[in-house]
């Protein structure tokens, strides 16, 4: 049995941890008003695995010793856990099929190799037996990017990196570190962290998460601001393909182009296994420090952040949350912490007497870190454009939550579907002079969405990832089941969707495409471009041996 550490097969993150309700007073009343869910009812429990209906692995014997040739016994498994917990993601539909034994098709065989070399043969033998091979990071995508397709006949392998794991080599001089692709986020920050370097790579997914998968699904962290994206932050890779591996070195620059590394770049494992990634690091900041700010209304906390984008500020977190997301932050706070604290020392109080409506308010959290001197100077500017946009500053104490707590909110969704319910997010990024019709279209389009199905459902935002010309705007939507799950989740993720389409919107900014998003590329990247596509996944993998089906 490997001994590759993995989310639970039912949810998010590792077992006994979980979302806890009862010290939040706010919670309740909050999911009663909005959602129409009453805690005082009986929760129900996560599944157990032996009540799931796991299809048998279609890998034949002599296919498995030819990969425990290469690997060792102990490195392959055909065992239902295994496969159960490499076929899918963790997105909504993932965990709603996940406990329902809804399985489209289960991977048949799960191999961890040790070393590149170990890819090598193992991607050969997979061509030579035509079987499909699908590369597993940490598992934590939510578009779908994992699963075989259904109807899929020959044999599908998972490949799980999680034994490459490594920092090979730091060049201080250069500010890079090579490191293998099944690095997974706390392991390799704690290896950069030890020798004073930061990678600054942190998604909300990032306990879970690799730096091969990251690469692979072009994600995005919350300090993009400064530190970038993936797609900024790969500057090397090394990537294994039928009979070689291709090779990128990292060059601050190049004009040799169309750029092979922009093609890696999102394959989600369409073009090969990426096996190391030599990323850009940068030093421990001297100060690192997130302020909380409030402004009266989500037009005001827009503009502001547009102008902060615009400015000679240089924060690496810039945030702001609708009037919704604001009283759903407030809900989650514990006992005279954080924003309740604030609400009871009379923070509502004065913000009525300012004729604020506090039900409309909505919380910031701007990042800024570096030395002293630029942390201060940021925080005077950041300031300046905050007030302007009739904001006030809050203070450090909330920023410190959220920082503390960043990595806890996924655990709400396992918790939420014990309760029957569904919760999901899709974000996408668009220019800045197309954000507030965006967003009002979006709500407009998710209000309609649930009416169609029936439920009464919520329905809330935050702008993150700001640059020159926009930002993202990232939405999570909620609402009690009634009637067939799947299908309620289909008709509300499209039309969120449709309305990041339709208002000029990208069909994810940092999610990947996968199976989930596909429907939409064609609208994306237009006809010429799904051909040019088309083109390279035919030309490089003609017998559709690598992930079949993601992205287009
Ligand atoms: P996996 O999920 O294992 O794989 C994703 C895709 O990449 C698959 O197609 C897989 O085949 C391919 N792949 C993985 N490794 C390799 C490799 N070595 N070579 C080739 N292909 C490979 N994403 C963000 O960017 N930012 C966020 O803030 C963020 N927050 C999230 C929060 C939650 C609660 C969840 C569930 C997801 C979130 N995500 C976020 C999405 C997800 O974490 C990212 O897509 C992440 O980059 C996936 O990395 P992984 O290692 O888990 O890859």
């Amino acid at each position: 049995m490997s001994d590759v550490k993995h989310m639970k097969w039912w949810g998010w993150g590792v077992d006994g941890v979980a979302f806890h309700h009862e010290n939040k007073p706010g919670f309740a009343p909050f999911v009663k008003k909005n959602l129409g869910l009453d805690l005082k009812k009986t929760k129900g429990e996560p599944p157990t695995f032996a009540d799931i209906d796991v299809p048998s692995s279609r890998a034949a014997e002599s296919f498995v010793l030819l990969l425990a040739g290469i690997v060792g016994d102990e490195h392959v498994e055909t065992d239902d856990m295994s496969r159960v917990v490499h076929t899918f993601g963790k997105s909504i539909r993932d965990l709603i099929r996940v406990r329902t034994s809804a399985f489209p098709r289960a991977v048949d065989v799960v191999v961890y190799p040790a070393n590149e070399a170990e890819v090598r043969l193992i991607v050969d033998a997979v061509v030579a037996s035509d079987a499909v091979l699908i590369p597993f990071g940490g598992g934590s995508n939510i578009a779908g990017s994992l699963e075989p397709l259904a109807g899929e006949e020959r044999t599908v392998v998972s490949l799980d990196l999680g034994r490459l794991n490594r920092v090979i080599e730091l060049d201080a001089d250069s500010s890079l570190a090579r490191i293998q692709a099944g690095a997974q986020g706390p392991d390799l920050e704690a290896e950069l962290n030890e020798a004073g370097w930061t990678l600054g790579h942190f998604p909300d997914s990032f306990t879970h998460s690799t730096v091969g998968g990251w690469v692979a699904t072009r994600s995005s962290g919350m300090q993009s601001d400064k530190f970038g994206d993936i797609a900024d932050i790969a500057k090397g890779l090394r990537v294994v393909r039928p009979g070689g591996v291709l090779v990128l070195r990292p060059l601050p620059s190049t004009s040799t182009g169309p750029s092979v590394r922009e093609m890696i770049l999102g394959s989600e494992g369409r073009l090969g296994v990426i096996t190391e990634v030599t990323v850009q690091i940068h030093r421990i900041p001297a100060k690192r420090e997130i302020l909380a700010y409030l402004y009266p209304t989500w037009d005001a906390g827009l503009a502001a952040m547009r102008e902060i984008s615009e400015s000679d500020a240089t924060p690496s977190i810039t945030r702001v949350s609708d009037g919704n997301e604001t009283l759903f932050s407030f809900a989650t706070s514990k006992k005279s912490k954080g924003f309740s604290a604030l609400a009871t020392k009379g923070l509502g109080v004065f913000l009525k007497a300012k004729g604020w409506d506090t039900e409309k308010m909505c919380l910031s959290f701007v990042g800024n870190e570096g030395g002293e001197e630029l942390v201060a100077t940021n925080q005077k500017i950041i300031a300046g454009i905050v007030k302007k946009h009739g904001g006030i500053t809050v203070g450090k104490g909330p920023g410190v939550l959220y920082d503390q707590k960043k990595f806890d909110t996924p655990y709400i969704r396992d918790w939420f579907l014990d309760w029957g319910g569904s919760a999901d997010v899709s974000e996408t990024a668009a220019p800045w002079s197309k954000l507030p019709e965006l967003y009002r279209n979006v709500i407009a389009s998710a209000n309609h969405a649930f009416d169609e199905i029936g439920v009464k459902g919520w329905i809330m935002a935050h702008l993150s990832h700001s640059y020159t010309s926009g930002a993202c705007l990232y939405f999570t939507f909620a609402y009690l089941d009634t009637g067939d799950a799947i299908t309620n989740y289909d008709v509300v993720k499209s039309a969120i969707q449709q309305a990041f389409i339709d208002a000029g919107g990208t069909l994810s900014h940092h999610h990947g495409v996968g199976l989930e998003h596909a429907p939409w590329m064609e609208q994306d990247i237009s006809t010429e471009g799904v051909k040019v596509m088309r083109g390279l996944f035919g030309a490089v993998d003609p017998g559709r041996h690598f992930n079949p089906g993601k992205v287009l």
